[in-house]
């Protein structure tokens, strides 16, 4: 039926060790597994110098963990795999660039109760963790994921809540972190009753990148409590097709029979997914596993992030190697996340040649340009005698 294919990630570098089958198909023996020490590593991978030292002296910024499901679609010989630039330190992070902040999007600042960000009207996005399955290297709010920074997140359960009870404006809620779903099914079914409760509060959404780092987690059990609480969204963060394996396929294909609705979330990373041909084959994948692309983010100005952003110019290039050469379905909306607070602001190719008020030159998809005009004012026709 198509050309696209997924494969699965097991076993790879557990190939000799004899894993039972229960065990690696379980998200604790995954976590209790993760990769995380420079020698644990190096068991598997053979490292270049930029990366040994990352993960030496990164780790009380950021910690290094990597799901053995996730490590095992890391090329084991190049450093430039676009899998392993994600989770693999590198003596880079150590640089701050003069733009460059701990928090550039300004959540802290927005926060009427500690743990909850109140930028937008009628929506917040409530930080319900500081740990997730695997950590990206890019993280947007590294000055409190992982725990090993000296900020902690130090949300108010108690006063979140109270506050989005009294707070009638707010109809949508966002919970992130850090991975909510890595709470167990009853601490999040717990919180997803609590919030289902009030009845201002249209939908839920969960922001996790539990189905791509630890697919073993999205459980039958899981996604039946999930369904309790329509409309419920899930949004996943998916950066390259190969992260699109069988195992993830089939969690993601779990979640959608539960009657779950996905987007997927890209941020736009150097010599990972810098180019039309990867975008185009992992928002494919994506609409095959029922997800439809929603973000791409241009790089947030976190410290120590500068070689794995790219031009903004890019993501205007990618977004015109997409629209009219593909499914509008398939096509997210790239975005910067202001900094200073600002805000998610839409960063569009320009199709618009020229302007005034009676016409309008349009570009489409290959250039050809067309005219639509407007006329001033509605006619005014007598009525036809009847
Ligand atoms: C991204 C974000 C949201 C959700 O924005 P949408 O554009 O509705 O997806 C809400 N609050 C904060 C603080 C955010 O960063």
């Amino acid at each position: 039926m198509s050309n696209i294919s997924f494969t699965s990630s097991a076993p790879g570098y557990w190939a000799n060790e004899d894993i039972p089958h229960e065990d690696w198909n379980s998200a604790k023996w995954q976590l209790k597994n993760c990769v995380s020490s420079l020698a644990d590593i190096e068991k598997h991978l053979r490292l270049c110098e930029e990366e040994r030292a990352g993960i030496l002296l990164t780790g009380t910024k950021l910690a290094t963990a990597v799901t053995p499901h996730y490590f095992n679609l890391i090329d084991p010989t190049d450093p430039d795999c676009p899998i392993r630039r994600q989770v693999i330190p590198r003596i880079e992070e150590t640089h701050t660039d003069p733009s460059e902040m701990a928090d550039p999007c300004g959540e802290d600042s927005h926060m009427p109760v500690p743990g909850l960000v109140h930028r937008y009207p009628d929506r917040v996005l409530f930080l319900v963790t500081d740990r997730c399955a695997s950590y990206c290297r890019y993280c947007t709010r590294s000055r409190v994921v992982s725990g090993v920074s000296d900020q902690k997140l130090e949300t108010q359960w108690d006063m979140a809540i109270d506050y989005l009870k009294r707070t009638p404006q707010v109809r949508d809620v966002l919970l992130s972190g850090g991975d909510p779903l890595l709470f167990s099914d009853a601490k999040l079914e717990k919180l997803l009753s609590k919030l289902h409760a009030i009845p201002h509060l249209q939908f839920i959404r969960i922001g996790s990148r539990i189905p791509i780092f630890l697919p073993q987690r999205i459980t039958p059990e899981l996604c039946a409590m999930l369904r309790k609480f329509h409309p419920l969204f899930i949004s996943i963060h998916t950066n390259h097709p190969k992260e699109l394996t069988t195992e993830v396929h089939e969690a993601l294909g779990r979640l959608a029979d539960a009657g779950v609705m996905m987007g997927n979330q890209s941020v736009l990373l150097d010599k990972v997914n810098d180019s039309v041909e990867v975008q185009k084959e992992l928002v494919h994948k994506l609409l095959m596993c029922r997800v439809r692309p929603y973000y791409l983010y241009q790089g947030d100005l976190i410290k120590g992030t500068a070689h794995l952003r790219t031009s903004i110019s890019k993501g205007i290039e990618i977004i015109e190697g997409l629209r009219g050469h593909t499914s509008g379905y398939a096509i997210p909306q790239y975005v910067i996340d202001a900094p200073g607070g600002g805000g998610k602001i839409p960063i569009n190719p320009e199709y618009i040649v020229e302007s005034n008020d009676e016409r309008t030159v349009l570009r489409n998809y290959e250039g050809k340009e067309f005219v639509y005009s407007e006329s001033k004012s509605a006619p005014k026709l007598a009525p036809l005698p009847l």
